[in-house]
């Protein structure tokens, strides 16, 4: 009889008790929002802000509403507006074109490489064609291209980078935090990220006056000296008159959630990894599988895995899901015409400006994306890469040819 995998791909771990209590303790004071402080009182979400700060290496940040709210708040801060164009990867999950849309400008969608990374040589050529001044660059899945000379392309062609890290909270390229590269970091404290607030965003930066322009936008209400990993007040001066409150701050409840959980993270993040590790030892070798090699320099959160099957057609990736499916392994396409749960491609942002990618069109088509939750045990993991080595081996097998 064939094995069969009983748990849930999308069961997160419960929120650790110290954080319930913090949330508790919050609910009781009956002060939620952030500006909503006691005397001497410095509040759950400034704090937070301090201490990812902190964690980051960054002089400053900010706790908002959700990470597409911080993607989208980043692009305002640095000046992007309607009809503008934003350069991004052309394999990414639908917040990042739609937070590039909400603000009235226009994707520029660069080619990604088989191993998931945005195309240095397309993006040099989409920068000097299209005249876009900024990058808001996605490490998609927790991958990150060479970041060395993907400033050195960015800083000589004076286009300001902006990262989504919404898959790389806790890693790094050349021991350098994900999101410290370019002028502001974005990321997400949404359930299935790397912290879980339910929803949530965190944006991180040095510099003086776009913090602070993401700050007056938040919705601070002037408020900004209640801050602890802000500018100084000076900072305010010229832009408290001109930036538009869009609010979406971040609550106390939420931020009471997180701060535990950011203390955790450097295990959580060593506990993904071991389970990353088993399934790709597991798939590694399997007749048909090409895995994603990991480049030296790149420390990554493996809170998902994804392969290839470049010689599968539709038909045969089709039977492969379901074949896993039947023993309790969930795959995700990103190769299917139809945009399923978060597997929407390009050319479903139909708000966007249709563009051809023929290689990020060839990678998809043949591209598998699994989660791996930490509630999945070390062996639960080796057994998932047994059944889908199993399966893949067994359709190519009987491929015809
Ligand atoms: C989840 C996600 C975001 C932000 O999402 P929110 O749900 O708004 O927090 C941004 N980029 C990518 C690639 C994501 O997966």
């Amino acid at each position: 009889m064939k094995t069969r995998f009983t748990g849930h791909f999308t069961q997160q771990e419960p929120i650790p008790e110290d954080a319930i209590e913090a949330a508790v303790a919050v609910m009781r004071s009956g002060r939620l929002h952030r500006y909503n402080v006691a005397e001497g009182e410095a509040g759950e979400t400034a704090l937070l802000e301090r201490e990812f700060a902190d964690l980051t290496g960054a002089r400053y940040c900010l706790a908002v509403a959700s990470g597409g709210y911080a993607l989208a708040c980043a692009l305002r801060a640095v000046g992007v507006g309607p009809g503008d164009r934003v350069l991004t990867n052309g394999f990414t999950l639908a917040p990042v074109p739609g937070a590039i849309a909400s603000v009235g400008a226009q994707p520029v969608l660069v080619e990604v490489t088989p191993d998931l990374v945005i195309d240095l040589d397309d993006l040099a050529a989409k920068v000097r064609a299209s005249g876009a001044r900024v990058l808001m660059l996605s490490h998609m899945r927790g991958h990150i291209c060479d970041m060395d000379r993907l400033m050195e392309l960015c800083d000589g062609a004076h286009v300001t980078v902006i990262e989504d890290c919404a898959h790389t909270m806790g890693a790094a390229w050349d021991a350098v935090p994900s999101g410290r590269h370019g002028v502001i970091g974005c990321y997400s404290t949404q359930t299935y990220k790397h912290v879980n607030s339910g929803e949530g965003g965190l944006l991180v930066s040095d510099d003086d006056r776009l913090m602070a322009r993401m700050i007056l936008l938040s919705g601070s209400y002037m408020l900004y000296d209640r801050h602890l990993a802000a500018p100084p007040a000076e900072a305010f001066e010229d832009v408290r008159y001109e930036t538009p409150n869009i609010s979406g701050r971040m609550d106390n409840l939420r931020a009471a959630i997180l701060r535990p959980q950011l203390v955790r993270l450097p295990e959580q993040v060593a506990a993904w990894n071991a389970r990353y590790r088993v399934v790709e030892d597991g798939l590694c070798g399997a007749r048909g599988i090409a895995l994603v090699e990991r480049p030296a320099k790149e420390a990554f959160v493996g809170s998902s895995i994804q392969f290839r099957l470049p010689d599968f057609d539709a038909a045969q990736i089709g039977a492969l899901l379901a074949n896993c499916a039947a023993r309790g392994v969930e795959l995700k396409w990103f190769g299917a015409d139809e945009p399923r749960g978060y597997t929407s491609r390009h050319d479903s942002w139909r708000y966007a400006p249709a563009q051809a990618l023929p290689r990020t069109d060839a990678v998809l088509a043949t591209l598998i994306d699994m989660r791996l939750p930490l509630t999945f045990s070390i062996e639960d993991c080796a057994m998932i890469a047994e059944i889908i080595r199993e399966e893949v081996e067994l359709l190519a097998l009987n491929a015809p040819g």
